[in-house]
């Protein structure tokens, strides 16, 4: 199977996840933010975690955020991922912590902190992932 064919990783959907996925699809993501503290949930839940209240409101993110950790991937685990491909946590500017690819460049030392910004990819078969550049 070549990679144009393979098809992306579908999302495992859990009970709070399909708002988001919308948003992603409508390339302005989403996540939910408490209406009593503030804080921001990801990823969806019932419930804030840190006052407990049930007000969530899907509210757009700002798309911006700082790489916290990388790695590159030498090893052909996926079949729409062909190697090298890479992954990088970034703490978004709401404070979660979210885990995708970097567009445009592999990661390398200089990349602890590096600011960037949310980017929407779409896949050779059509699926839109939430990924990030440098900024
Ligand atoms: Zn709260």
């Amino acid at each position: 199977m070549n990679v144009i064919d393979a098809k992306s990783p579908r999302p495992v959907m859990g009970l709070y996840d399909q708002p988001l996925w919308e948003s992603v699809n409508a390339r302005g993501m989403k996540l939910q933010r408490c209406a009593g503290c503030g804080n921001w949930l990801y990823p969806p839940g019932p419930s804030c975690p840190s006052c407990l209240s049930c007000e969530l409101v899907w509210t757009p993110l700002s798309g911006r955020g700082r790489i916290v950790s990388w790695v590159v991937f030498h090893r052909h685990y996926l079949p729409a991922y062909p190697p090298p491909y890479n992954a990088v946590a970034v703490r978004l500017e709401e404070g979660p912590t979210m885990i995708s690819n970097l567009e445009g460049a592999m990661p390398g030392e200089d990349s602890i902190g590096r600011a960037v910004r949310l980017v929407y990819a779409t896949m050779p078969d059509g699926m839109i992932l939430p990924r990030w550049a440098l900024a």
